[in-house]
């Protein structure tokens, strides 16, 4: 049962002539690309520099617009949705990042970076935002009361936990882990893909996982996609893929 199913996606950048300043040629940074992610799942999306994993990754989380196709959140196309539609999307496909180090804003405490989308959202939990906040630091092996610390005060890996925490404080469905381990120590790398595993198992959900190589998603990914060029040129069960690849 597919919770997310993407037709036919393209994104084309214009490429600016400096001197005319008018369109002259486009980047196919995705150039029709077509996957089903299952309930529960995980799907690697592996592929060198430049072929066009993070765009894919920014179209389906809502922060680019794509040029054509159909994104299917739980069968309803999400790219043709009203304003309310588009806002309940948002909670429902939420992002981590590649690096936690920028990615968390250093003036804002774990309270305010994790509370942070309820304020957006205008959420009030039940229970309050200070403790739902303190459940989902728990959830990802944080202890809460760090909460009023600051991400200088974390090391990497346990600001990649801020992030995945931040990630599922709307209790999205789909996460889209942008590289979420390649900014770590390897000695971490495998903690924190152990924790999404774990969190996988209790929450149900389910993840597309984007990674330059097969090394890390080998370990999470029951299936892979391997894109170039801004199409997916192999897909498949894991171990197909990584012996072709
Ligand atoms: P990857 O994540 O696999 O490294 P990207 O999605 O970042 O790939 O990039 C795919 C292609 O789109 C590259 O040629 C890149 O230069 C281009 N690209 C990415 N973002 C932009 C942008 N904002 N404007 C123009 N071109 C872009
Ligand atoms: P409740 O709904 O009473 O909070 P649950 O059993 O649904 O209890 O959740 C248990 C814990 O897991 C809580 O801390 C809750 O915030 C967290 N949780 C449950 N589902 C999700 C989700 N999809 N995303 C993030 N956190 C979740």
């Amino acid at each position: 049962d597919p919770v997310l199913e993407v037709r036919d996606l393209v994104k084309h950048y214009p490429v600016r002539n400096g001197l005319f300043r008018r369109s002259v040629a486009a980047v196919k940074a995705v150039d029709g690309v077509s996957l089903r992610l299952d309930r529960g799942r995980t799907l690697g999306l592996v592929g060198e520099s430049g072929s066009g994993k993070s765009t894919l990754a920014r179209v389906l989380v809502g922060i680019e617009k794509p040029t054509s196709g159909q994104v299917l959140v739980d069968g309803e196309d999400v790219l043709h949705l009203s304003r309310a539609g588009r806002k309940q999307l948002r909670r429902d496909v939420q992002m981590v990042f590649q690096d936690p180090y920028t990615s968390l804003n250093p003036r804002m405490s774990v309270t305010e970076i994790v509370g942070e989308p309820f304020a957006i959202h205008g959420i009030d939990p039940a229970g309050g935002r200070r403790a739902a906040v303190g459940e989902l630091l728990e959830l990802v092996g944080l202890d809460p009361d760090h909460a009023n610390r600051y991400p200088h005060q974390f090391s990497g890996g346990q600001r990649q936990r801020v992030g995945i925490a931040r990630a599922l404080a709307l209790r999205p469905k789909i996460l889209v882990c942008d590289e979420p381990v390649s900014a770590l120590d390897v000695s971490v790398q495998g903690q924190v893909i152990n924790l999404l595993e774990d969190l996988q198992a209790e929450l149900g959900l389910s993840y597309l996982f984007v990674a330059h190589d097969l090394g890390v998603v080998r370990h999470i990914a029951h299936d892979v996609a391997v894109m170039y060029l801004g199409r997916i040129v192999e897909l498949g069960p894991e171990g197909d893929v990584y012996d072709a690849a």
